[in-house]
């Protein structure tokens, strides 16, 4: 899992929720003509003439990810018919008149109109946030329109139809994890999946590397010699884990061979950039250890930071993982005791590695 962020709203999703709300002011006029008031229940009468008053709308897709669970748990408590469909997981929706009409508006009339090339390549995604295994591409700079970015419903429309167009609950992300042997239409509310639009902890999940006889492996041998370790250090990953099939997909061959070229562009590094230059080294350090503490850290901070778009390559949370634990164990070996230096070392050399790999 990786985190993923929109810097800025598309303008294309704004416009369409300009166009959506005209668009569902037309279908609601019309149905109310279609049907007489008695046939239409309260609850369905109650939602639309809300969602149709001022910003309501607006702020209704908007929904930031972090605040979507809280939706589905008010619309619940005012429609508890929206709980029993979700559960059963139909898309049918059975006699409820409030679903199958949010269904009729919110996946049928909405969807498309909803600019879905836009917001698959918004924020040049090139891995798949579930499970950073697939490579993503996007070939609208070749000149060609296929994209294969698939723009999965965090929340399945077929359960939860009213957030089938939500900004925070369309996630691009790979075929696989967007299809029926993964994610597909499993109810995420119900098993707490992590939206990747929420996510912060981004060491919940670590990758560890175990390398028989680490010493003596060669190039050729070593991914038949390694193992890939998924560990969760936060209950909320247990989920995704299986859901996504992390653990087994992290046994493939693709991502022994990307482990092996982590840990040989690492020792290459060892060998050559940090032990030839360590007088250098010492003297970039002894010059910031001259400020206080205060300082460093926003020195960290400024330099070091990993964001979001050093997670964007295939396997790259995983190589980062390794690579923050090969150099700390080499960095033990040092023996330094300055709380900052080793902190400042450890950023230092994996800045480096991370535009070798
Ligand atoms: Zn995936």
């Amino acid at each position: 899992m990786i985190p993923i962020e929109y810097k800025k709203i598309p303008d294309e999703y704004l416009e369409f929720i300009e166009e959506f709300k005209k668009k569902i002011n037309d279908w609601w006029e019309k149905y109310k003509n279609d049907n007489s008031s008695s046939n239409i229940d309260k609850n369905t009468k109650f939602f639309f003439r809300y969602i149709l008053k001022k910003e309501n709308l607006k702020d209704f897709l908007l929904t930031e990810a972090d605040k979507l669970p809280n939706l589905i748990e008010c619309m619940e408590k005012h429609f508890p018919e929206l709980k029993k469909i979700r559960k059963k997981g139909t898309s049918k929706g059975g006699d409820s008149q409030l679903y199958n009409c949010l269904k009729k508006v919110f996946c049928d009339l909405g969807y498309k109109n909803l600019p879905i090339n836009n917001l698959k390549i918004s924020f040049g995604i090139r891995a798949c946030p579930y499970c950073n295994a697939e490579a993503l591409h996007s070939q609208m700079e070749l000149g060609e329109k296929d994209i294969d970015i698939e723009l999965d419903h965090f929340y399945p429309k077929s359960r939860i139809p009213y957030l089938a167009l939500c900004l925070y609950n369309l996630v691009p992300c790979g075929h696989y994890c967007n299809g029926q042997y993964c994610k597909h239409d499993k109810d995420s509310y119900e098993l707490k999946l992590i939206n990747p639009f929420t996510l912060e902890d981004v060491d919940g999940m670590k990758f560890e590397l175990d390398v028989k006889d680490a010493g003596c492996v060669d190039y050729d041998g070593f991914p038949s010699s390694c193992k890939i370790i998924v560990k969760e250090n936060r209950e909320e990953f247990k989920a995704n884990l299986e859901v996504f099939h992390i653990k087994h997909r992290y046994n493939h061959i693709e991502a022994r061979e990307q482990a092996r070229d982590v840990w040989f562009t690492f020792q290459k590094l060892c060998k050559h950039e940090y032990e030839e230059e360590e007088e250098k080294r010492v003297e970039f350090y002894n010059d910031l250890l001259k400020k206080d503490d205060l300082d460093i850290k926003g020195y960290i901070d400024r330099e070091f930071k990993i964001d979001c778009s050093h997670y964007n390559k295939i396997y790259s949370k995983m190589s980062l993982d390794f690579l923050k634990e090969l150099i700390r164990t080499r960095i033990k070996e040092d023996k330094l005791s300055n709380k900052n230096t080793i902190e400042l070392l450890e950023n230092f050399l994996l800045l480096r590695l991370l535009t070798l790999i």
